[in-house]
């Protein structure tokens, strides 16, 4: 049994100019200790699928389908029942620390109100497992620095915080929403190595959002790609990097950046994500799409399994898109 598993979930706002279809019948499921990488530029539907799965949709969200947690139902479950599960089974690493730690607040205290909630910990010993979090993010001198305000960390060492304080009731599967795009480079791969390293450690799954494929090599078992709120093409991530079937994947892995290429500009995919207002009639990805034909223009295309463990969402057969 996948430890999540997602069928059809779908997610609907109602705004003041009218209702917006930001996820529509997204399907997946991760197995215990596996890494699944969701992947699609801003406005897909990634961050709304995450926080469905949290049951931290806005008031003006109404969510349908399916997501089970170790087999239990917990879609639109109630706040009471969530928070169960929030922090001491499910935990979220947000893209911005400073959006999710108070500034006011010593890291030591925010840190052991968690454990003292989820976990009944006396504030001594809570502030004990904290410290042991911290090294275990490899935060230097943790001892002292716990007793640190937030802002008087660095960008890096504040999302080792931030992972931290996720990690302290050993959830069994985080969900990293952008968990490094305000990062430099060099600070992304290291906060990337130390994930897959904690991952090791703690045995947790993790569901990494992400608008840069390069993140995903080496990181993900598996990646789903969103446009528009649909799933374009999913499969094992080295499958999906050796052979993309679909032009949406293709040119999001043009767009990666690489050393050894010599263009002068970095490739980029021309047009803009849909208005999920007034979405295309058609395929959501046609107005961007080069092989675009009128069928695509007209009609839907629909998500089909072309191979073991892999499906996409294109008219085009992936031997005509080869
Ligand atoms: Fe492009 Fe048509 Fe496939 Fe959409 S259905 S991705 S427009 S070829």
């Amino acid at each position: 049994m996948s430890l999540l598993e997602v069928k059809n979930l779908s997610v609907e706002f109602d705004t003041p100019d009218g209702q917006v279809r930001a996820v529509q019948d997204v399907s997946f499921s991760l197995g215990e200790q596996k890494t699944l990488a969701i992947v699609g530029e801003s406005g897909s539907g990634k961050s709304q699928t995450a926080f469905s799965i949290m049951g931290l949709l806005a008031s003006n969200g109404r969510v349908t389908g399916s997501v089970k947690f170790d087999g239990t139902e917990i879609l639109n479950a109630s706040e009471k029942v969530m928070n169960t599960y929030r922090a001491a089974q499910i935990a979220m690493i947000f893209q911005d620390p400073m959006t999710s730690l108070n500034p006011f607040v010593r890291v030591s205290k925010q840190m052991a109100e968690v454990l003292m909630l989820h976990k009944g910990l006396s504030k001594t010993d809570a502030i004990k497992d904290s410290i042991r979090m911290l090294d275990a993010v490899k935060i230097p001198d943790p001892a002292r620095r716990v007793h640190m305000y937030p802002h008087e960390f660095s960008g890096g060492m504040r999302q080792r915080v931030m992972i931290a304080m996720s990690l302290l009731c050993h959830p069994r599967l985080v969900i990293a929403d952008e968990p490094t795009t305000a990062l430099d480079v060099t600070v992304q791969a290291q906060i990337m190595d130390l994930l897959s390293d904690l991952q090791n450690d703690f045995g947790m799954s993790i569901v990494l959002i992400t608008h840069d494929l390069g993140v995903v090599k080496g990181s993900c078992e598996n990646t789903l790609v969103l446009y528009g709120g649909r799933v374009m093409e999913t499969g094992p991530t080295s499958e999906l990097f050796a052979e993309p079937t679909h032009p949406y994947t293709r040119g999001l892995l043009h767009a990666v950046p690489r050393l050894e290429s010599n263009e002068a500009k970095l490739a980029t995919i021309p047009g803009n994500p849909p208005n999920m207002q007034h979405p295309p009639k058609g395929c959501a990805f046609s107005p961007r799409c080069g092989y675009a034909n009128d069928r695509c223009i007209a009609e839907k295309p629909r998500l089909e399994q072309f191979a073991a463990d892999r499906s996409r969402t294109c008219h085009l057969s992936s031997e005509e898109f080869a």
